[in-house]
């Protein structure tokens, strides 16, 4: 249970804290209190110590994607309450007055650094960003999409898991995105992604670790199970920072570890290595 239960979320607590002593925000790391203007203009991180607050879609949008060049796809889809599942009614309503978004991930084609690609984001302030069958579809449609239109695909992960709110319909989610990114890949095209705090459950062990290249933000949480759980099943005690992306970067589950600041030109920079590799192939083909 501890899995799904949302954490409270950081930037809305700093968001609160700030509101009441007018223009500051509060790390959670360091307890260092930041001028707003300071925190925004610093990509919502933290310029004392680095923390990297968790942030919205459409901010991450801004500051990955070339101006005025996302164009969002499916954003109309809403999930429903299909198993009658007690207050989820209630929670998806809230979900979307507090996030502003129909679900808990964005999705569209957009260009970085001038090369063009399709992109999701998800959104923890919708649920913990959790995966139930419109994150599902929205995701599998991106990459139906992507395979059609020849681009690479860039996701940005942050979910506490499947949502339990839709059962075993939101469980077969992991295959058929899986499957979806499968067929994105067999066409030989480029899909990167990079791992936001927190990334658990049903995500990571789908799409979010099915990329190409799999990148992270410092010091993001990113597992399956929670450590309780883990510690209870194997009956050992779990080394120190377990399920942090340093430490996944260091027994090989993450392949590079990319502050925010930097992410746009490293995706940039990929996408452009996969688009020269690709000519250099088609070109090879043509002269065989
Ligand atoms: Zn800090």
């Amino acid at each position: 249970m501890g899995l799904f239960r949302s954490p409270q979320n950081e930037l809305e607590k700093g968001g609160k804290e700030a509101e009441d002593a007018g223009i500051r925000s509060t790390c959670p790391r360091c307890g260092v209190q930041l001028p707003l203007s300071d925190l925004q203009e610093n990509m919502n991180v933290c310029t004392a110590c680095g923390y990297h607050f968790r942030i919205t879609p459409r901010e991450r949008i801004a500051y990955i994607t070339d101006e005025g060049s996302f164009r969002e796809l499916n954003g109309e889809l809403m999930s429903r309450d299909i198993l009658d599942f007690p207050g989820y009614d209630q929670k998806l309503r809230n979900a979307r007055l507090s996030s502003r978004e129909k679900d808990a991930v964005v999705c569209g084609t957009a260009e970085i650094g001038q090369y063009p690609c399709a992109l999701f984001v998800m959104d923890p302030n919708f649920m913990m960003g959790s995966m139930g069958t419109v994150v599902g579809e929205k995701i599998t449609r991106l990459f139906e999409s992507a395979a059609e239109l020849h681009l690479s695909v860039v996701g940005f992960t942050v979910s506490g898991g499947a949502r339990m709110q839709e059962g075993i319909l939101s469980l077969m989610q992991m295959a058929k995105t899986s499957a979806a990114v499968r067929r994105h890949s067999n066409a030989g095209l480029l899909y990167l992604t990079v791992l936001t705090d927190p990334t658990l459950g049903g995500v990571t062990a789908s799409f979010a670790m099915d990329g190409d290249i799999i990148m992270a933000e410092p010091g993001a949480t990113i597992g399956f199970a929670g450590p309780r759980v883990i510690e209870q099943t194997i009956r050992k005690k779990l080394p120190q920072g377990f399920q942090t992306a340093e430490f996944l970067l260091d027994h090989g589950f993450v392949d590079l570890i990319v502050p925010r600041h930097e992410q746009r030109e490293t995706i940039a920079s990929l996408l452009r290595l996969h688009q020269m590799g690709t000519a250099e192939k088609e070109k090879g083909e043509g002269e065989l």
